[in-house]
């Protein structure tokens, strides 16, 4: 069923609590956590506890939900007090996506370039 947790899904391992993450929020319906590779100084990970594999399926099924992954990337930008920062959904494996639990990057703490690469 949709949004129900997925036993091969490395994200919804990390809701679970059965793999390890620093997590620097948690609501009822969101977690963030830093990103083990991090790309900017500030580098974290909004997704939501249930699970969808893009934001585009996360947001047709459930818009209250995608609301609650943007409300948390901005207190998220907040607590590390980015003045500019980069919210990214990359959306399938041509745009970089490497796990199918739809989650949002964000970056901060350096400059950054447009386009993106
Ligand atoms: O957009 P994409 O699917 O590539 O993003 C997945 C992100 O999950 C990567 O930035 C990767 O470093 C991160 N990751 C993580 N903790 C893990 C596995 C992957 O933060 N245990």
């Amino acid at each position: 069923m949709a949004g129900e947790p997925q036993d091969d899904c490395l994200f919804c391992r990390i809701v679970a609590g059965h793999v390890p993450a620093t997590i620097v929020r948690e609501t009822e319906t969101t977690i963030a956590f830093r990103d083990i590779n991090p790309q900017a100084p500030t580098h974290v990970l909004v997704i939501p506890k249930a699970h969808y594999p893009t934001v585009a399926e996360l947001a047709t099924a459930d818009p209250a939900l995608t609301a609650d992954i943007l409300r948390e990337t901005e207190a998220v930008a907040d607590e590390d007090k980015l003045e500019s920062y980069r919210i990214v959904f990359n959306t399938g494996p041509g745009a970089g996506q490497t796990v199918f639990h739809a989650h949002a990057h964000v970056l901060g703490g350096r400059g950054m370039q447009w386009p993106p690469g």
